[in-house]
């Protein structure tokens, strides 16, 4: 379908960006990737009157070393953040997530930012940025504020992001001494996850000094699987102790049903994919294996 006419401005500046959603009143949206916003507007399931395009403003792009942490640019793409070494050597977590991501057409056009500020509950990067503890940086006509991921995913495809402000980069802390996989599981390759986990653990000899683990497609927002974290801590690093911890997966959520998948069945899928995820981050056998094995 056609989408319903609407004005476009692209921007040079944030300071522009902010000052044509302002102008434009609340019916206008930001636009970045388009990856995800572009079929709504064919669908005709939005409507924005006027459209602002992140697109020309170059300092809403990159990668950069922020001492203890990553500072990502909203409107660095997916593929740039695949390919980038700061991402490789001190967010493991994020990259292999990222390239779990749709293929290589999504994630060439489809942008950091875009994915956290469309809150997908069936996207791949929210739970990720949840189980690092990110920070969202959003600029708007009030001036710049700091939002933790613990905070930013608000409900289904609503995020912290309100109406005239913009998401403009997301600090992601370094975990030294963590190790890190994410489990997704899905119907087809490069499709979205039924279920996934991200996993991050640090092991101090035979046990789990401390994991950090979050949960995709669970509920409206992602999860942190507060259970299964207090269970790893200081259990032993071994698959009796993983899948012990990872009995506890389900607490807190609250799985709906689709035509992919029943509550029951995200319920199961979820313990399973976080004993791989766990054992895959601590680099022991049994993770990774085929996704159609659950
Ligand atoms: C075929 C296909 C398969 C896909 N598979 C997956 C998958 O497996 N896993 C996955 O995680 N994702 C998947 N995606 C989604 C993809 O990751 C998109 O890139 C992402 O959801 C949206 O990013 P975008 O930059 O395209 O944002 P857009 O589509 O441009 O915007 C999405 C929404 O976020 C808002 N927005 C975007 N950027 C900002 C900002 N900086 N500040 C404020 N608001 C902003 C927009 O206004 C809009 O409401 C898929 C997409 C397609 C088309």
């Amino acid at each position: 379908m056609i989408p319903a006419a609407f004005d476009y401005v692209r921007p040079a500046t944030l300071d522009e960006a902010v000052q044509a959603l302002a102008s434009a009143g609340e019916d206008a949206k930001v636009l970045a990737g388009g990856q995800s916003l572009l079929p709504l507007l064919r669908l005709r399931l939005a409507a924005p009157t006027v459209l602002v395009d992140l697109g020309g403003i170059a300092d809403l792009r990159g990668v950069r070393d922020d001492g203890d942490a990553l500072r990502i640019g909203a409107m660095t793409t997916h593929a740039t953040v695949l390919a980038d070494p700061l991402v490789a050597e001190h967010a493991p977590l994020l990259a292999k997530a990222t390239a779990t991501v749709a293929d290589r057409q999504v994630r060439h056009l489809g942008t950091f930012g875009g994915s956290l500020a469309h809150a997908d509950p069936a996207g791949d990067l929210p739970a990720v940025a949840l189980a690092l503890d990110a920070t969202m940086e959003i600029a708007g006509p009030d001036g710049r504020r700091s939002v933790p991921a613990a905070e930013f995913f608000v409900d289904f495809l609503t995020s912290a992001v309100g109406p005239g402000e913009v998401l403009t980069a997301v600090r992601v802390p370094k975990y030294p001494g963590f190790t890190a996989h994410y489990e997704k599981f899905n119907r087809t390759a490069q499709s979205w996850a039924l279920v996934g986990v991200a996993a991050l653990a640090r092991r101090d000899g035979g046990t789990i000094a401390e994991a950090r683990v979050a949960l995709t497609n669970m509920g409206p927002t992602p999860v942190r699987a507060a259970g299964v974290e207090a269970a790893l801590a200081g259990a032993s690093a071994d698959e009796a102790g993983v899948a012990a911890a990872a009995a506890r997966a389900g607490e807190g959520t609250s799985p709906t049903a689709d035509l992919s998948a029943s509550v029951e069945y995200r319920a199961h899928l979820v313990r399973v994919l976080t004993e791989r995820a766990v054992l895959g981050a601590l680099g022991l056998v049994g993770a990774g294996r085929g996704a159609h094995a659950a």
